[in-house]
């Protein structure tokens, strides 16, 4: 699950990691209390931050909610001294879209401004954390080179970003954060703070079953304090139930609406680009039917697992779901059955078609215990199934029937 930069930051503070306070604000009524709040801190520089599920807002652009051709505003995150700026950016950004190059062309609407203080530093870092699952550990990387995409920079200099893996067994030790701040470069104050940020943030990460941590840019400010400018955390969807605070943070307006209403039955249910709606039990075997549609030239149009136990209702509700995206034209049907026996998936494959109401072909390709009887079935159902024996086969038929 992912949050906002906001609630990131109301987490990491709980750690005790030295963030950037500020204000979260829904309307534009919101502002003055807001902006006085700052003042009365002595604050006189200000920052209007979009808070969307994506990076890149700094450089993303504002374009009207009303209006997709019309470009609102160069920028997701202003800095500005000046008040009257605060008010003229955050009505500009509030309910409009902002487009970056991690949202894709048709962005996210802004729904939540973050008003925080401007700040003056004289260095930008990046620090990452993640599960590096090719050895099993939890790798911390950092780069001096914060604040531009370190993506460029994993891809084109690789050795500006340092990497220090922790042994689960030990847990992250003071000599590795200095490993860090060394090779990061600091010094003095400097490095004296980073030691308890590099140790308070691994800290928060573990303790919030994360699986992504990532602070970019990080700053060195002209006292030599360390602070995180920006924050991005995602967890472990199966670690939520131990973190309710957490899981309250769930914003459903950040998520595809199909994938949501997937969640509710526990279909593990991703929306993708093609035509092709595949309903299959196994995450393997999703992926492996997802692979052999575009082997025979399709396009699948989404990941579907409806799990090992499928029965009538979960096969009513994939379809349900598979059938609300406007652009699938057939649908492949793939059930091995293991521990569910084939004829009762073909049974109920033919009441969720009767229910459903399906139009559009359907291919139907039943692996595994009774696999003969199921096939029976679905012929003798009167209904308009294209039956297949193997999953080439039915790959090659669904493909044929969009042509
Ligand atoms: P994103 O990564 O989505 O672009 P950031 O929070 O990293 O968003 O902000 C983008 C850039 O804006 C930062 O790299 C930094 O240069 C600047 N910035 C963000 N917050 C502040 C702040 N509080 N004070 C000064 N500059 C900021
Ligand atoms: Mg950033």
């Amino acid at each position: 699950m992912k949050i906002h930069e906001f609630q990131a930051k109301e987490t990491l503070k709980k750690y005790g990691v030295p963030v950037q306070d500020g204000y979260a604000i829904k309307e534009l009524s919101e502002l003055d209390k807001a902006l006085s709040s700052l003042k009365a801190a002595g604050i006189n520089q200000f920052v209007v931050k979009s808070q969307i599920h994506a990076g890149g807002r700094g450089k993303g652009k504002i374009y009207n909610a009303d209006n997709r051709a019309e470009l609102v505003l160069e920028g997701g995150v202003k800095f500005t001294k000046d008040e009257n700026k605060v008010r003229e950016y955050a009505e500009k950004m509030l309910g409009n879209i902002l487009v970056t190059h991690q949202t894709g062309p048709e962005g996210k609407k802004v729904k939540t401004l973050y008003i925080t203080e401007g700040l003056d530093y004289k260095k930008e870092l990046y620090v990452g954390i993640l599960l590096d699952r090719a050895v099993s550990k939890n790798v911390i990387m950092a780069s001096t080179e914060g604040g531009v995409e370190i993506e460029k920079v994993a891809e084109e200099t690789p050795e500006k970003i340092l990497k220090v893996w922790i042994d689960p067994a030990i847990g992250f030790q003071p000599f590795q954060a200095r490993q860090l701040a060394f090779g990061l470069g600091l010094k003095g104050t400097a490095f004296k703070n980073f030691i308890p940020f590099i140790m308070k943030l691994y800290n928060a990460y573990e303790e919030t079953d994360a699986s992504l941590l990532e602070i970019n840019p990080l700053v060195i400010t002209n006292d030599d304090r360390i602070i995180a400018l920006d924050a991005k955390m995602n967890f472990d969807d199966n670690a939520l139930y131990r973190h309710p605070e957490i899981a309250a943070y769930r914003d459903l307006d950040e998520e595809d609406p199909l994938e949501i209403e997937a969640s509710k039955y526990n279909l593990n249910y991703i929306k993708l680009d093609g035509n092709v709606g595949c309903m299959v039990n196994g995450a393997g075997l999703a992926m492996a039917t997802m692979d052999i549609i575009k082997l025979a030239g399709g396009e699948p149009a989404n990941f579907l697992d409806v799990g090992g136990g499928a029965n009538k209702e979960t096969v009513a509700n994939g379809f349900k779901i598979i059938l609300s995206d406007p652009n699938v034209k057939a649908i492949l049907i793939n059930i091995f059955g293991g521990i569910v026996r084939c004829d009762r998936v073909a049974q109920g494959v033919i009441d969720a078609v009767k229910e459903v109401n399906v139009t559009i072909p359907v291919v139907v390709r039943l692996e595994g215990t009774n696999a003969y009887i199921a096939q029976d079935m679905l012929k003798k159902s009167g209904l308009n199934f294209e039956v297949a024996s193997s999953l080439k086969e039915a790959a090659e038929k669904v493909t044929a029937v969009i042509g």
